[in-house]
């Protein structure tokens, strides 16, 4: 490894043409003169181990004699993935442990390993099984794995998945986000410590880890779940509940829970325990100046439990965005696939996000039971231009039956067939052609791998597929994604600023962006002014009558230490002059306050821009020159 490791310092060094495909002839040709298998040279390997002797072995490292603009040469060209943190921030996906549904949605997979949707074998799931569903060690997991990576941890988006948020236990919610701020919080020492504790905490309670264990331990109950027609939820309790199992049990339940002097939440003995809203808030400090800052709290939930006390939770855990399962807004299309839900809730849901300042990622499906390539164009194009709906992201995918969901039934019954590909990717390019500038399309396939679906798309490439049908299609593409300048480097002067206004049931929207003369995106701002009668229509506490809000402010880029300087568009002052330029609208248009949906490690970016603590958000009085 070390051999190779020099042999790349030398021709960086020397100035040599040294890329990907440099790199991997490199290694080849290592590999092929390796004596044995130990002797082998692992591409990803390589960056580890570089880190591993810079930080273990200084006489050694000292040998080497890195230079500065040397190290970063390197780390650029063996880093792993350089999309992963090209968005502005490092995304850590984290899982909660299995629970029930209070719906029964005909598409959806019952495995009992999972929350309910959730597949064992989505890479994320994997990693959460392995972590016993513990916030706390998958997080520290993913900390090493991406800082191996040679990425940059300091801005996190953390993305809470599972089945429906709102129906686990207040106490179990506060304690989950709790460990996930702790993990961030803590010296790598004390994270190293904590994480030996938890493991050893686990592993004494005997429970199941490994894949051929877990996939053991609930062999003959999800056998009941796909071949005898038992639901989920009684899988659940007859699994984890009848057999007093504590992977998903432990000790945090009840709708309380935790003491204003218990215990931290991370007691060196393992144990988890619960938390009280205070030491929740005391977290939240910490994070505020800590090492890995939360920049974003993603979680999802059902548009039904979306309310005006829900919403005032979620902003409570320190959450800035929600994702939601809309799927569909044919109330006929719907009831076949027992969403149990109408569009008018929906509307009113995506409504009170809005005046929350929530940012809405919405889940939209093609290709459901009862509808048609026709259809699915049709009710696409209302969600972007019906102002009710209008969200900001949007995970648009194919309905794919999986063996353990109910539409196995209707597949069976001839009601549910999957489009040819031709169908499919004609729908999916006409949506995506539909899609304003505003709006984000940040998947088109589901992460479900190939062996898991029996009738639907199996293409991992489909994005790229459709991407060519829009792209001979020779109209532009407008939505978000197509056009982030990812790793790119920004010339100031070149960008332009111009700003799209919209209207919505509840608010005008303004969406100013920084474009390259390409129309790229180098950064972004989402400003609502809400209507002065909306906060009483839709029954919401929030926000008060005069005050604008800034519901999101994202730079593009390569992440950037926070620090450090960067060619990439986070430390050209962008944020900054869109945060200005906001509150100078807000306050033409008649506007007396300026409220954020701050995530927690953004609070102190805000407080330096004229931002005070206020309540839920961080506010600034806007008033004249
Ligand atoms: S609401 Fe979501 S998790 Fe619950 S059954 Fe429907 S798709 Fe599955």
């Amino acid at each position: 490894m070390e051999d190779a490791l020099l042999e790349i310092l030398e021709a960086l060094r020397a100035g040599q043409k040294v890329d990907a495909a440099w790199l991997d002839k490199l290694v080849r040709r290592y590999n092929k003169a390796a004596h044995d298998a130990t002797r082998q040279v692992a591409k990803r390997r390589l960056l580890p181990y570089y880190f591993k002797v810079r930080a273990e072995e200084p006489e050694r490292y000292a040998r080497w004699q890195v230079t500065d603009e040397l190290h970063t040469a390197l780390v650029k060209l063996l880093q792993a993935k350089p999309r992963r943190t090209a968005s502005g921030v490092a995304t850590i996906t984290v899982l909660t442990k299995p629970w029930p549904c209070s719906s029964n949605c005909l598409y959806c997979p019952n495995d009992v390993r999972m929350p309910k949707s959730y597949l064992s074998d989505e890479p994320a799931c994997q990693r959460a099984e392995r972590c016993w569903f513990d916030p706390y060690l998958q997080v520290a997991a993913r900390l090493r794995v991406l800082a191996d990576m040679g990425h940059v941890t300091d801005k996190v988006e953390l993305i809470v998945l599972g089945g429906t948020w709102s129906d686990y236990p207040l106490a179990y919610q506060r304690w989950f986000i709790g460990e996930l701020f702790a993990a961030l919080n803590d010296a790598p020492d004390v994270r190293e410590k904590k994480r030996a504790a938890r493991t050893a905490f686990y592993q004494g309670l005997g429970l199941p880890r490994e894949r051929n264990e877990c996939a053991a331990f609930a062999e003959e109950v999800q056998h009941k779940v796909t071949n005898a027609g038992m639901t989920y939820n009684h899988a659940w309790r007859e699994l984890y509940d009848a057999r007093a199992h504590k992977q998903v049990a432990l000790c945090i339940e009840g709708e309380e829970g935790g003491t204003e002097e218990g215990a931290p939440c991370s007691a060196e003995d393992g144990a988890p325990r619960p938390l009280s809203q205070t030491q929740l808030e005391v977290l939240h400090d910490e994070n505020v100046m800590a090492a890995h800052r939360v920049v974003g709290l993603v979680i999802e939930t059902r548009p039904d439990l979306i309310t005006n006390e829900s919403c005032q939770q979620l902003r409570s855990l320190g959450c800035t965005k929600v994702q939601l399962g809309i799927q569909s807004l044919n109330d006929d299309i719907l009831r076949l696939n027992k969403r149990n839900i109408t569009s008018e809730r929906l509307a009113h849901a995506l409504a009170l996000l809005r005046l929350y300042g929530f940012k809405s990622h919405i889940h939209f499906m093609v290709n459901l039971v009862g509808s048609t390539p026709e259809s699915d164009c049709a009710d696409y194009a209302r969600l972007v231009n019906d102002p009710a709906f209008l969200p900001d992201e949007v995970k648009l995918y194919p309905c794919c039956l999986v063996e353990s969901s109910e539409l196995v039934h209707a597949y069976e019954a001839g009601a549910w067939q999957p489009y040819s590909e031709e169908d499919l990717v004609r729908v999916l390019a006409t949506d995506v052609l539909a899609t304003p500038p505003y709006t984000r399309i940040s998947r088109m396939i589901r992460d479900i791998s190939a062996h898991d679906i029996m009738a639907g798309n199996k293409k991992t490439n489909l994005r790229q597929v459709v991407e060519a049908a829009t792209y001979a299609s020779g109209t532009p593409v407008q939505e978000i994604r197509s056009r982030e300048i990812a790793t790119d480097g920004i010339h100031l002067e070149n960008l332009s600023f111009n700003v799209v206004e919209y209207e919505t049931l509840v608010s005008t929207e303004r969406f100013m962006q920084w474009v390259t003369p390409e129309n790229k995106i180098a950064g972004f701002l989402r400003l609502s002014l809400p209507h002065a009668e909306a906060p009483a229509r839709f029954g919401a506490s929030f926000p008060a009558v005069g005050d604008a809000m800034i519901r999101e402010v994202h730079v593009y880029g390569k992440v950037a230490a926070l620090q450090k300087t960067s060619d990439g568009a986070q430390h050209l002052g962008l944020g900054t002059r869109l945060v200005n330029e906001a509150c100078r609208q807000a306050l033409e248009a008649g506007y007396t306050g300026m409220n954020v949906i701050s995530a927690v490690g953004t609070r102190a970016y805000y407080a330096r821009l004229g931002f005070e603590d206020a309540g839920l958000y961080q506010r600034r009085p806007l008033v004249g020159e």
